[in-house]
């Protein structure tokens, strides 16, 4: 197979390669890059802006792994199993759970400080639907951030990894067997490698992290684009459970007109014993679930929703006024901050929260090897879907997911160097030119594509709404074909590609919710609200039609 569809682009002005090209500098692609190189291999991390500029960096709460004392990997894959909601991989969570505790201690040894006891021990806090303390941080709330230094100081220090930062992944090359062969991708300003260029490798991996994008709320950065979803699936590859956007339930509410990335107001803070109420100071989750404020995400973000619109409001409140501005200032630092910044003080007022687009749990879909169904070319951290959150992620999961199945993506291309089986691989450039190229839109789509998702496709779903959704885009698509018919296509920029990136996204995205009529994890359909085992207890796996491009969705 070879890619059918690419984005609209100029012929690459100049050409470079390497052993393994990375896309993605976040805990996924920087572990990559890390462990290949000790088996000698050459890597190229390239990245869209500056280093540390994805999610990784934002992480607030901690990395989950059976560190404590009386905790096991077998208790953390129960609580996994029970937030994934019937579609977890089981043998990709018992991966997750028992390869974790050491590959947090080998972050450890990387260079990342964790938090420690008196006795030097790691301290472990507790977030939603995990029954144990078994999540370990770093400066109170700064987990990502000290991952991300520490990563970024260790690929930095190696002269075998070539990083190129403010260069955008457009699309994969293939050779004359359909495999991995390199990648296309648009530079700027960097001296000779400026404009679009190719970059040859024997395997490609797509670290390219979420696609809190596709919504007008989010918790993600701007780099958050489902770009690797969106260059997968031009390259045939199959992408599996999409419909399964986890909302975080507290995000700091900024007000009616707030858009692109929003303050988190971490779970944690639930974990220490924050409080959920409502304007009139009740306590709205107990009752609703055993573990009241720390249900599982979609429980929460669920509740959150109804009790904002049985009161007709746009948000309820976190209160931990009870912890005290010494705890705020030791434990919270970065969320008292990014609080205060707004005007709120969390030691003497109420937090205004709201849900918002957090966490993508489908994406490219892989085997436990970091495979994807496209031969040459991997997946891993939030772009790739292993199996291991299936219909929800349980808190902190996920810098854990990145880093044991980067690791492991690491394994397989060192066994296949070993083998011989990694050879160096020729470019097909005619097959590259056969593909049909995508038409760009206006790059103020990008907008109008959060918005269309944001009302029909958010935290409340249904038939109807996904169908005016489907429909908005459709539209976009038709105004993106009339232009490029008319000889003025969207102009091949950095905005117009990131476009035609959430628009596919997005596409693929409805037609697997509107497929899914059940309610289920962190799918929540108005028009069907039983989660229904006998008709929907499978994956929705997403392929573009060959021909027209459009996303097709069968379930398994
Ligand atoms: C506010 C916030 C708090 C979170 N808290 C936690 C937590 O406490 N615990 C937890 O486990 N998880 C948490 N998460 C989720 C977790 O941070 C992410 O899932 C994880 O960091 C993803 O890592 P990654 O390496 O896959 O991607 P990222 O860290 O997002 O990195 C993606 C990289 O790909 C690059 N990229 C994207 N597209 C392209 C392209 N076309 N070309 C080149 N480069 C590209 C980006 O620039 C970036 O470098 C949180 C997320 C957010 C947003």
């Amino acid at each position: 197979m070879s890619v059918s569809h690419r984005l609209t682009a100029p012929a690459p002005g100049w050409t470079t390669s390497t052993d393994v090209v990375v896309v993605g500098s976040g805990v996924a692609g920087l572990t990559v890059a890390l462990n290949i190189r000790k088996a000698g291999l050459r890597a190229m991390v390239v990245t869209k802006a500056m280093l540390d500029d994805g999610s990784t960096r934002w992480a607030q709460g901690g990395i989950a792994a059976a560190l404590g004392e009386g905790d096991t990997p077998e208790q953390h894959l129960d609580d996994t199993l029970v937030a994934g909601a019937g579609l977890c991989d089981t043998e990709a969570v018992r991966t997750l759970v028992t390869e974790g505790p050491d590959a947090v201690r080998r972050l450890i040894g990387v260079g990342a400080a964790f938090d420690l006891d008196a006795d030097g021990e790691i301290l472990l806090t507790r977030e939603g639907g995990h029954h144990r303390r078994r999540i370990a941080h770093a400066g109170g709330d700064a987990t990502g951030a000290e991952i991300s230094r520490a990563l970024v100081a260790a690929v930095r220090e190696d002269p075998g990894i070539e990083l190129i930062e403010h260069a955008l992944v457009l699309d994969l090359l293939t050779d004359t067997e359909g495999h991995a062969a390199g990648l296309t991708l648009h530079v700027m300003g960097e001296g000779q490698r400026d404009g679009v260029g190719a970059i040859r490798a024997r395997a490609v991996v797509l670290a390219t992290g979420g696609m809190g994008q596709v919504f007008s709320a989010t918790t993600n950065p701007a780099v958050s684009t489902g770009d690797g979803v969106a260059l997968a699936l031009r390259a045939g590859a199959e992408v599996t459970d999409l419909e399964f956007v986890q909302f975080h339930p507290t995000v700091l509410w900024l007000g009616p007109e707030a858009e692109g990335q929003q303050p988190l107001v971490s779970e944690a803070v639930r974990g220490e014993g924050a409080y959920l109420v409502d304007a009139d100071g009740t306590r709205f989750m107990v009752g609703r679930h055993e573990l009241n404020e720390l249900a599982p995400r979609d429980i929460v973000a669920k509740a959150i929703t109804q009790q904002m619109q049985l009161k007709g409001t746009e948000h309820m409140y976190l209160d931990g006024r009870h912890f005290g501005a010494r705890m705020w200032e030791t434990r919270f630092p970065t969320i008292l901050a990014s609080c205060r910044a707004h005007g709120i003080d969390p030691v003497t007022g109420l937090i205004p929260v709201a849900p918002a687009a957090h966490y993508a749990s489908g994406g490219i879909r892989t085997d436990l090897r970091g495979r994807t169904t496209v031969p040459g070319l991997y997946a891993c951290g939030e772009v790739a879907c292993t199996g291991v959150h299936g219909a929800n992620r349980l808190a902190s999961n996920s810098l854990l997911e990145g880093l044991v199945f980067a690791e492991r993506i690491a394994a397989d291309l060192t066994a296949l160097h070993h083998a011989g089986e990694l050879p160096e691989r020729a470019v097909d450039v005619a097959a590259t030119r056969a593909a049909h190229a995508v038409p760009l839109p206006a790059p103020e789509a990008r907008a109008e594509i959060q918005r269309l998702m944001s009302r029909g496709a958010g935290v409340l779903r249904s038939a109807e709404s996904m169908a005016a959704t489907a429909a908005g885009l459709a539209r976009l698509a038709e105004q993106a074909r009339e232009y490029a018919a008319e000889g003025k296509p969207g102009d091949p920029r950095v905005e117009t590609w990131e476009a035609a990136n959430l628009h596919l996204v997005a596409s693929a995205l409805v037609a697997a919710a509107a497929r899914r009529e059940e309610t289920r994890g962190c799918h929540w359909r108005e028009d069907f609200p039983d989660r229904d085992d006998a008709d929907w207890q499978r994956h929705l796996v997403t392929a573009l039609a060959p021909a027209t491009g459009t996303p097709v969705t069968r379930s398994e």
